[in-house]
């Protein structure tokens, strides 16, 4: 049986890591996020880490190479045998193409690509009100998602914390490298035919029944 690979979609803030907490669970897919993996290694002071830490700090794409050696090794591990869902790879069009070769490699493809679509105003809202789990990256939103109690993640009981990278001056700079080099997938994998667009403004939990809608089908 072939294996369900799924690439979300969308600028920083849009509600990827959200969402896609809640659609690998419903699907049982490994969710594999490459921000969590680079803050994982930045947290155990790893090369990666270290290597990573400058472009994370201003903003940038960590380089293509890194990153594709990264999520290669990720997706050769064995929850990885039956699909995954891919939150924030592939960023760049030479990803793309990585991806889609590895996939080929081992006779499978994506699936779709879920484009979840929010306009740049609300995506400083949402980047500078979020809250981040300290131990597994579970978000929230000091007023859209507020945690039960202040300060404490409501799924594992640890610290919250804003983002380094979610202050303005960085925020700016990431919406501008998501214009810049991540938004041409868009057109890439309509022509592909694998896009679908979800409306990300609506609320989180409209967003993911508009999702399951689509992949349930
Ligand atoms: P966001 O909340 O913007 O989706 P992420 O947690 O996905 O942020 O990513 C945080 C940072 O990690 C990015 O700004 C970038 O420096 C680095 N990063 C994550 N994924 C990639 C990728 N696919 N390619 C290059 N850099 C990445
Ligand atoms: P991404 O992974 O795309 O960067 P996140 O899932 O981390 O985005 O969401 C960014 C912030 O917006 C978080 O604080 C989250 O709680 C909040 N958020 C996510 N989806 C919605 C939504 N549909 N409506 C309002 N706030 C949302």
């Amino acid at each position: 049986m072939a294996g369900r690979f799924i690439v979300l979609l969308g600028p920083p803030g849009a509600g990827k890591g959200t969402q896609a907490a809640v659609i690998s669970k419903t699907l049982q897919l490994a969710h594999i996020s490459s921000g969590d993996i680079f803050r994982e290694n930045l947290k155990n002071e790893t090369d990666l880490g270290k290597m990573a830490q400058k472009y994370m700090n201003a903003g940038e794409l960590v380089p293509d190479d890194v990153t594709i050696a990264m999520i290669s090794e990720r997706l050769s591990r064995t929850d990885c045998e039956n699909g995954a869902l891919l939150d924030g790879f592939p960023r760049t069009p030479a990803q793309a193409e990585a991806l889609a070769e590895k996939l080929a490699e081992r006779g499978e493809h994506i699936e779709c690509v879920p484009y979840i679509s929010v306009p740049a105003e609300e995506l400083i809202t949402r980047l500078s009100g979020r809250w981040t789990c300290r131990e597994n990256g579970h978000v929230f939103h000091a007023q859209y998602n507020p945690s039960k109690k202040d300060g404490v993640c409501d799924i594992d009981g640890s610290a919250l914390y804003q983002r380094d990278d979610d202050k303005p001056e960085t925020v700016a700079n990431r919406i501008r490298v998501y214009m810049d080099q991540t938004s041409p997938l868009i057109e890439y994998y309509k022509e592909n035919q694998l896009l679908f667009e979800v409306d990300g403004t609506k609320s989180i939990e409209k967003v993911s029944e508009l999702l399951l809608q689509k992949l349930n089908a």
